[in-house]
């Protein structure tokens, strides 16, 4: 048995010197605030996408809350998501003013199920925001032809998903907007930060006002060496620009993006081979004509088959020194929502059993083979313990 050593984080990231430099060099230009990287970390990310507009933002959260205000929900509108996701993409739909729907999940791709977004639809439907959950796209053909047949605008939640493609064509350019998270243990991160693309012009004009306190084009600008500027505010907005040194990290992430996208490959395929025989359920294979972003691997642990519980083998894996996560427990099993909504986590059972049966591995470019290998001797013992 490995003994415990240094602790393994889950999720840590893999910062580089031209992170660093750049950082650095943005400190020392005393321009921190959202300006000139902002703008090139923008330009780099939808070169990357091939999407048509885009705007840096303080968080995914963010990303969502703001494509949601676009659409100027009114209360009693629904908006239909899936009941596998962070709080984050719910919360977003309530504050936009709209009631969240949720819809199950195939419990294969852990991706909401078109049959149950049609079952869902309402006279009310108005959106269906979708998550390309760890990684792997939803079904497109049949959400788009849905979202075609009622009228519905699309939002996709990409938080896992930069490096996603189906049927060739990047994830977040489906719908009207692809909401993007670079969160420390997201496959890009800026410590903190988001990005949002959309279709149409008009829409990412009225995201950046409304993510600059409804303050009039470019008010950032107001502080440059133009000459003053005034700014007008004509929507009551918020607060959630992106600081140049958040890009400045994200630039040199983003550079990075295929060689990690290949570190986190060769740690998947590691993964599959060496639990293949143990009494647990591993993630799917990547569907064909699809790239998977492998942003999380995911065990299911069914305590009848694995003779441990879920939790149990949380408490044991950490012990061995292994940081681990759970994505997610479904949104039905928390408090606000049953009380709000009146969710009962059981009628969404595909997203139930997966919420009570999940762990996400370390899965970080960061990690060294002796990492993971440590994960992999944990894991095995962990099941041949019981
Ligand atoms: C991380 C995450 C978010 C929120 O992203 P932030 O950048 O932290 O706001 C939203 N949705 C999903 C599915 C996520 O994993």
């Amino acid at each position: 048995m490995t003994n415990k050593k240094e602790f393994i984080v889950f999720g840590s990231p893999l910062i580089e010197q031209e992170e660093i430099n750049e950082v650095v060099s943005c400190l020392k230009s005393g321009w921190l605030g959202t300006g000139p990287k902002v703008t090139e970390f923008e330009n780099n990310f939808l070169d990357y996408k091939k999407g048509n507009y885009v705007a840096a933002l303080n968080s995914c959260t963010a990303a969502l809350h703001l494509s949601l205000k676009t659409l100027d929900l009114k209360p009693g509108d629904e908006v239909i998501t899936t009941a596998m996701t962070f709080c984050a993409t719910v919360n977003a739909i309530i504050h936009s003013g709209a009631t969240p729907v949720l819809a199950d999940v195939e419990f294969d791709s852990m991706n909401i199920n078109p049959t149950e977004i049609k079952n869902k639809i309402t006279s009310n439907t108005k959106a269906i925001l979708i998550v390309h959950f760890a990684g792997r796209p939803c079904n497109m053909d049949a959400i788009m032809d849905i979202a075609k047949e009622y009228n519905l605008k699309v939002i996709e939640d990409c938080a896992h998903a930069i490096e996603t493609t189906y049927k060739n064509k990047n994830a977040g350019t489906f719908g009207d907007f692809g909401c993007f998270s670079f969160y420390v243990t997201k496959n890009i991160t800026t410590g903190e930060g988001g990005m949002v693309i959309a279709r149409e012009k008009k829409d990412i004009d009225r995201i950046k006002i409304l993510g600059l306190h409804g303050m009039s084009k470019d008010a950032w600008k107001r502080f440059g060496d133009e000459g003053y500027k005034h700014y007008y505010v004509v929507e009551a907005g918020f607060k959630y620009n992106m600081m140049d040194i958040q890009a400045a990290i994200g630039i040199h992430q983003l550079k990075r993006i295929d060689s990690n996208w290949q570190k986190r490959q060769e740690i998947w395929q590691q993964y599959k081979e060496a639990f293949r025989n143990l009494p647990i359920i591993l993630p799917a294979d990547p569907e064909t004509n699809t790239k998977h972003a492998y942003h999380l691997f995911t065990i299911l642990i069914d305590e009848q088959r694995a003779g441990i519980s879920r939790d149990d083998f949380l408490k044991k894996i950490n012990l061995d020194g292994i940081g681990v996560g759970v994505h997610y427990l479904s949104i039905p099993e928390h408090p606000f929502y049953q009380k709000t909504y009146k969710w009962l986590p059981e009628n969404y059972p595909n997203s139930y059993k997966i919420g009570r049966q999940t762990v996400s591995l370390p899965l970080s470019p960061k990690l060294t083979q002796e990492q993971i290998n440590r994960v992999i001797v944990s894991v095995c013992n962990i099941f041949s313990r019981k």
